[in-house]
Order: C-alpha cells, then structure tokens, then sequence
C-alpha cells in the first residue's frame, strides 16, 4: 500500500475529488481502487497504478483462546512489523500498533528490544496497519469495527514523534477514519520530550508509561533508558503534563517473578504513586525467556496491597498472550525478509 502520491494526483482533478476518494478508502474500505465507482475510470487506472492499496500481510491466529489475532505486516523494503487485533468479550475490538520496525531501547524483559532495530515508521504505514484490520473486520460483515487504537506495539512512539502525531491525526481526522481521540493510548518508556510535546497538542489522546519499577537502580536494570530520564524528572514530567491537559495517566506495571513483584517493591510504588489522577496498571508479565511471569496469586497480593495503600489499580488480562500481544512485548519478529 502506498498513499503518498494520492494527495497530488488529486490536486489535478476538481476538488471534490478528495472527498470521494477519502469516502472509497477511509469509510467504504475499499482494497483496490477499481471498487471506487464513483471516480471516472481513468482516474481509478491512475491511483491503481501509482497508489497501491494492497498490504502484504500475514495474519496468526490467537493461541490461547482468546480472540485475539496477529498479524506480520511487510512493507515495501521488505522490513516487518507486527500488529495485534484484540476481541474482546462485550464486542469491542482494540487494535495495538507499532510505531518502530523493532525498538533501539532494549529493556531486558521485551522481545522486541532484544530483536534490535531497523528503522522509523511513515505514519502511512503506521497507519497501514489500522488499515489491515478495519478492511478485516469489514470483510466478516457483521458491521463491527475498531473501537480503540494502542501504540503498544513495537518502538518507541516518542522517538519516532513527527510520524506517530502525524499517524494519530490521520485516525482521529473527520475526514478519514474520524476516530475519537480519547479512543487512542499511547504508551512511552519515559521519554520526557515526548510527554511534553503531547501535553502541547490540542489532542485528548491518553498518555500511558511503561513504568515497571518504582526505584532507579530496578528500573535502569530493566530499562536502560531510564538512565537517561531517572523516575524523579519522569514523574515531574507527568505531573506538569496533568496539569497541563487535567488528564488521567496510566501507569503500566508488568509483574516479573522475584524482580518486581515483592512486598518492597508494592510498597515503593505507593510512595511514588499517590498523585492526583495516576492510574497503576498491573500486566501479567509475558515471558520471553529471561524472566518469569508472576504467578496469579502473587499479582492478587500486590494488587490488594497497592489499593490497601490507596492507589487506583487496574488489572488487565492476559489477552493476547499466547500471541505476544502484552504490552511492549510483541514477539521480536520484526525482519528484514
Ligand atoms: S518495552 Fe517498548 S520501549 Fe522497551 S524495548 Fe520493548 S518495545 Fe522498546
């Protein structure tokens, strides 16, 4: 699939052009231009031509039972991204999207950073991967669709800014997939450029942070980035965009046998945590062959000692999990074929 050309091509026909052309790809979902009767032939045998629609993708079935699906997505230069669609119970679907082919940060508990990295996402193709799944759901024809985005896919939203923004104002414009903006996450390991950037977009997307520790020394061992932006300067980042956007922050928190998930650590993150409008999120950890996962008891017993210390937790299942799909963990699959 390729648009970048579309916005040219259509500059040379009547205005009105763009709306029809935006209605055939953003709303009917078409997968090949010559479905766009609307637009005169020669028109659909140009934008054919120069603005394939194709996407090379090959899609896995969930695992572990739990409706979720995921799939390998190959661009033009042949490198891969993967991109999971969650279905979950009451109807709704989540899409999860990565915003990097692989990750330069490298946190020790994630696939994808051991996989290494290959390059930036275009918001094109980041959005490509929304695509992907919108034309599957169509294509079922029980009129679902996709309800909410995450960028909790492969990369590091923050260090690929201009393309991600770009990607989440294509998602949330009227004229395109008109996706509200509170239906979109994005999740960073802290980079605090980022979170200051986005407290300056007039945008109500909702910010999560791969938190994982409560103190330096724990978190720098998981997440080498953390050296460069230390919990204190994070959580004063955070605090300054809340006031900014007066928005809730979610707090993500993988629960690792023996490294994070003991007494000590529960109640280091009540001491961090207690400020207004934080959100702790605890995610059984998917393991990817250097740690464990912490057992379901031990989350229980964490998560009982957090709200006896008076934070608001949230639990999420392990959906996705027998495909990777948990936060940041994405299989490390991203290739060059
Ligand atoms: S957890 Fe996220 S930021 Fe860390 S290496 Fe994995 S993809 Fe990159």
């Amino acid at each position: 699939m390729d648009l970048s050309k579309l916005s040219a091509i259509l500059q040379t026909e009547p205005k009105f052009r763009f709306k029809q052309a935006y209605q055939a790809l953003y709303v009917d979902l078409i997968t090949d231009w010559a479905q766009a009767s609307v637009l005169p032939l020669a028109l659909r045998e140009r934008l054919n031509q120069e603005c394939p629609l194709s996407i090379a993708a090959e899609v896995n079935l969930d695992t572990d039972r739990t409706n979720s699906e995921k799939a390998l997505i190959t661009f033009e230069d042949q490198v891969s991204v993967e991109t999971v669609l969650m279905r979950h119970r009451d109807g709704r679907h989540t899409v999860c999207l990565s915003s990097q082919a692989g990750c330069p940060l490298g946190c020790t508990f994630c696939a994808t950073g051991a996989g290494g990295f290959f390059r930036n996402l275009e918001a094109d193709e980041i959005v490509q991967q929304f695509f992907f799944w919108a034309r599957r759901l169509r294509a079922e024809g029980r009129g679902e669709k996709i309800d909410n985005v995450v960028f909790m896919g492969m990369g590091e939203p923050f260090l690929n800014y201009e393309q991600f923004i770009k990607a989440v104002k294509i998602l949330n414009d009227p004229e395109k997939f008109n996706l509200g903006s509170r239906r979109i996450s994005v999740s960073t390991a802290g980079i605090i450029e980022g979170i200051k950037k986005l407290a300056a977009e007039k945008l109500q997307i909702n910010l999560a942070i791969s938190l994982h520790a409560a103190v330096d020394s724990l978190r720098q061992q998981l997440m080498p980035i953390a050296k460069k932006y230390p919990l204190d300067s994070l959580l004063k980042a955070v605090d300054a965009y809340i006031r900014k956007t007066g928005r809730r922050v979610m707090f993500e928190y993988i629960m690792i046998k023996n490294i994070n998930d003991g007494e000590d650590d529960a109640e280091a993150l009540i001491e961090i945590m207690k400020r207004p409008l934080c959100l702790v999120n605890l995610i059984p950890y998917n393991p990817t062959g250097k740690f464990q996962a912490s057992s379901p008891a031990r989350i229980d017993a964490f998560r009982e000692k957090l709200e006896a210390g008076g934070l608001a937790v949230t639990q999420r299942f392990s959906q996705g999990q027998g495909i990777s799909a948990a936060c940041g963990q994405l299989a490390g699959k991203t290739r060059r074929k």
